[in-house]
């Protein structure tokens, strides 16, 4: 739903919110370049649309509409069925640590995540925050980092270790406790989401979990940040259709992640999901929503991570997912995922080649698509 509404009306605007509200509902003000400003209603707004005819005649109210089917909560231009467009402003989405700091997706800094697969023991987890945290400091960049690591693992074969559940948690918040970085972890079932996302940052929904639906609005209701991972057989449109679930309560922070596909092109094993590397411009172009890239569960080769995170990066992805190791020794103690996580000196080397190529490539990769009338 789209209102057009005379700017300085206030008590209109407070109405319009008000009832809102009262179904469920958010406003997101967008100020026009003449003497109209935008809102726009957000959720699932079918009791508020009900009213339509009511909003129309409030007084300023010079036009209300109800936008055409789509991802309307996360799409970067809401159509009406007429045709008339509003463009969105990109979204922010913010997750705070401890030590106080926001890591701003979004914002036009690379955010960078990494972490275990899976907290297996307290030692491993520790030391994977602390030398994510070193890394931070090192580069000045300690309000980018965030850390990682699923306590409830989604595992094709029944039979393979599926992560510590809630003990695994309480090692990721003995992390956050030490380094006052902030933590994302995967939830599977939507009974769990208030009891897992108690303790995380932000929760992860995983590929395999990209429609469920129950699962995706028990996110939505809860409220907290989100990464939505796109299904490893999913259309594009179809990753935002899944966003859309989350926005459609109310929750509008989202994060996209593009983390590979499964095809036919994988055989063979150079590597382990094919990434759809244009899915992430196209994300950008569609949604409103911040993109991040998951470089290592497209490689499946902790040999082959830092160039795919690179070419993430020239599709000009908000951040990315890594999966680490504290040290080489580990690998064969870690339960999941081992071949592909990056020790964390190599990796501390693919944030300042991401950094760099921030500084140095990145404005160029902006020139040109403000060329091509992209923003
Ligand atoms: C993970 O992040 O460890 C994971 C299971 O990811 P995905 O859902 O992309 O396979
Ligand atoms: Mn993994």
């Amino acid at each position: 739903m789209i209102i057009e509404l005379e700017r300085g009306r206030q008590s209109t605007l407070d109405q319009i919110r008000d009832i809102a509200v009262r179904f469920g509902n958010r406003i997101e003000l967008s100020e026009g370049t003449g003497v109209f400003d935008t809102i726009l209603v957000i959720g699932d707004n079918r009791e508020f649309a009900a009213r339509i005819d009511f909003i129309r005649g409030l007084p300023g109210v010079q036009a209300a509409w109800e936008a055409s089917a789509g991802y309307n909560n996360i799409a970067r231009v809401v159509r009406s069925r007429d045709g008339r467009a509003v463009q969105r402003e990109r979204r922010i989405v913010e997750v705070r640590g401890l030590d106080g700091k926001a890591r701003r997706f979004g914002a036009g800094k690379h955010i960078f995540i990494c972490g275990p697969d899976s907290p297996q023991t307290l030692d491993q987890t520790l030391a994977n925050a602390r030398l994510a945290r070193a890394i931070g400091e090192k580069f000045g960049v300690l309000d980018r980092v965030m850390l990682r690591g699923g306590a409830y693992k989604p595992r094709t074969r029944p039979t393979d270790w599926r992560g510590l559940g809630m003990k695994g948690i309480a090692m990721l918040d003995a992390a956050r406790e030490d380094t006052g970085l902030p933590y994302v972890t995967e939830v599977m079932d939507h009974n769990l989401v208030e009891q897992i996302g108690e303790h995380a940052d932000m929760l992860q929904i995983g590929t395999r979990n990209a429609q469920n639906f129950d699962l995706l609005e028990a996110v939505g209701r809860f409220g907290k940040p989100a990464i939505l991972k796109r299904g490893f057989g999913n259309e594009a449109e179809e990753w935002f259709y899944s966003a859309e679930y989350i926005a459609n309560q109310g929750n509008l922070d989202i994060v996209l992640c593009e983390r590979g596909m499964k095809t036919l092109f994988t055989k063979g094993g150079y590597c382990r999901n094919q990434p759809d590397l244009n899915a992430c411009t196209h994300a950008r172009k569609q949604t409103i929503l911040p993109v991040i890239f998951d470089p290592s569960h497209v490689s499946g080769d902790h040999r082959i991570v830092s160039e795919n995170a690179l070419a993430a990066c020239g599709h000009l992805v908000d951040g990315t997912i890594t999966e680490t190791i504290h040290t080489e020794q580990f690998r064969q103690d870690q339960l999941c995922d081992a071949s592909q996580a990056m020790v964390m000196d190599a990796y501390s080397r693919l944030v300042e080649a991401i950094l760099n190529f921030e500084q140095h490539v990145q404005p160029h990769l902006l020139a040109i698509n403000r060329m091509n009338g992209v923003v």
